[in-house]
């Protein structure tokens, strides 16, 4: 304004002649701060303003390569990785956030590949027992009596809190009431693969197969195309359904084209009964029956010999390791060497909160490392490398999403965990990968990514209300309280 008062004074005693050089001030005076913006708008076009900036970070990609940038940046627009490189390229990128790493550890979220969300609320409950005592003393009568769709969603935002808390940015869950699983999932902004059980008797939400799958039909209807939602179908296991569910499964998650999630060969006695009522093991049994196939994720797969493994490879089954309820129940080693050998994809997972007893990623990677040292008879049979491998890229290849997560790669989701080293068990760091899966554990973690929002910040949940989660497990918890009270009343 000034500047144009001022013009307009000085025009006003000037000559017709001096006309063009009028023009050219009147340019710089109107258009000034009109061209002064345009050169910045080019500086700040020579920037590149992304939604989310991590800084300062000692970023370990888990990419083919392995590559790691010890001081790096990594930029996230629309919910992925645009940029990931070192510090000196980050200043091409403006972030509307940034989260300066601190020079902590910025890994892919980790991914569990196999869980019963809800099963948090019976965490450490009838210990040390054998499964079926444990089954039928415990489970079934607390899901029976109490299992309802309320539950299910406060039981899996439980979890959802454990598992974001301990680095995880993706889940698998096998369960009833999954559209709950589904619902609290999304309102979490987490990431899930979520199968709704399909099992051979009465269970909490379904009175037959029949029905479990007549319901399935809405529920992947309801989810298929979600950001975040991975719906699928889960029949229990090959002892649980029968061949006509299991063909029925098969064949609906075919038409749907989603994910077939299975209990396979976890313990010896499934095998054998599997020998009794088929005369093949699980493995061939599922085989025979066209069950198998690239859409298949399978739990456990401890009972599996060569034979099996190479039909597993051949049929493209992704495989989910549990080495921590495998040990607890006393099921067995499955025989991960081998099946990596032969190229079947393994992931990890940790099983429900009633058979673990935890959700932590980083104590199963511990686990599997040195329990397939053990089992090879060799220190080198197994490394903390292949353990982190199996928690971020081989679960994400098992269940199928590996084009979108399981590394840090340009064009990936960002999906992402920051962990701390300014902690006493991350002092000194000589290797990474030795560091994550030997010396630190899930409250290492300091900030969780999903699709590019920010879940968890130094430790604090910006989207879920904590006290509320709190508050609602306790009031079933209450309830477990006072099924196992009058049960032991009537004992
Ligand atoms: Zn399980």
């Amino acid at each position: 304004m000034i500047k144009t008062r001022l013009l307009f004074e000085w025009s006003a005693n000037v000559h017709l002649s001096h006309l063009p050089a009028l023009f050219l001030l009147w340019c710089v005076s109107i258009l000034g701060p009109a061209c002064s913006a345009t050169t910045e708008n080019s500086t700040q076009s020579s920037f590149q303003q992304v939604d989310l900036l991590v800084t300062e970070g000692y970023f370990v990609t888990m990419d083919q390569e392995f590559t790691e940038y010890p001081d790096g940046f990594l930029a996230v627009r629309g919910g992925r990785i645009v940029a990931l490189g070192p510090m000196t390229e980050s200043s091409r990128y403006r972030g509307v956030k940034t989260i300066d790493a601190d020079h902590g550890l910025v890994l892919p979220g980790l991914v569990n590949g196999h869980g019963h969300a809800a099963m948090t609320l019976m965490r450490g409950l009838g210990e040390d027992l054998e499964l079926m005592g444990w089954l039928e003393k415990y489970v079934f009568p607390i899901e029976s009596e109490l299992l309802n769709d309320e539950y299910v969603y406060w039981g899996t935002l439980l979890a959802v809190l454990e598992m974001i808390s301990s680095g995880t940015t993706t889940f698998t869950d096998m369960y009833y009431f999954e559209d709950e699983v589904a619902q609290a999932t999304a309102d979490a902004g987490m990431r899930g693969v979520l199968g709704q059980t399909i099992i051979g008797f009465p269970a909490p939400d379904h009175d037959s197969p029949a029905e479990a799958l007549a319901f399935c039909e809405q529920y992947v209807s309801r989810w298929k195309n979600h950001p975040l939602v991975t719906p699928a179908i889960a029949p229990h296991s090959p002892y649980t359904c029968d061949e006509a569910t299991l063909r029925a499964s098969k064949a609906m998650a075919d038409r749907l084209d989603v994910p077939l999630l299975i209990h396979l060969a976890e313990t010896q006695n499934e095998t054998k009964q599997s020998f009794e009522k088929t005369g093949k093991p699980p493995i061939p049994y599922l085989n025979s029956i066209g069950f198998l196939s690239n859409r298949v994720v399978a739990a456990h797969c401890v009972w599996a010999d060569s034979l099996d493994i190479g039909l597993l490879k051949q049929s493209g089954v992704g495989v989910i390791h549990n080495p921590e309820s495998n040990m607890k129940l006393a099921s067995g080693v499955a025989p991960v060497s081998e099946m990596l050998e032969s190229g079947v994809a393994v992931g990890l997972g940790t099983d429900g909160a009633a058979s673990n007893n935890n959700l932590d990623l980083f104590q199963e990677m511990d686990t599997m490392a040195k329990l397939h040292k053990l089992n090879g008879g060799s220190a080198t049979a197994f490394s903390a490398r292949e353990a982190l491998v199996a928690a971020t890229l081989g679960s994400a290849r098992a269940l199928d999403l590996d084009r979108d997560i399981g590394s840090l790669e340009v064009g990936k989701k960002a999906d992402l965990i920051v962990v701390r080293r300014n902690l006493p068990a991350a002092i000194p760091m000589y290797d990474p990968y030795s560091l994550v899966v030997y010396s630190l554990n899930g409250s290492s973690v300091d900030t969780v990514v999903v699709d590019g929002e920010v879940l968890m910040e130094s430790r604090r949940f910006t989207k879920i209300n904590v006290p509320e989660v709190y508050a609602q497990a306790s009031r079933f918890i209450e309830e477990i309280r006072a099924v196992l009270g009058r049960r032991e009343g009537s004992d």
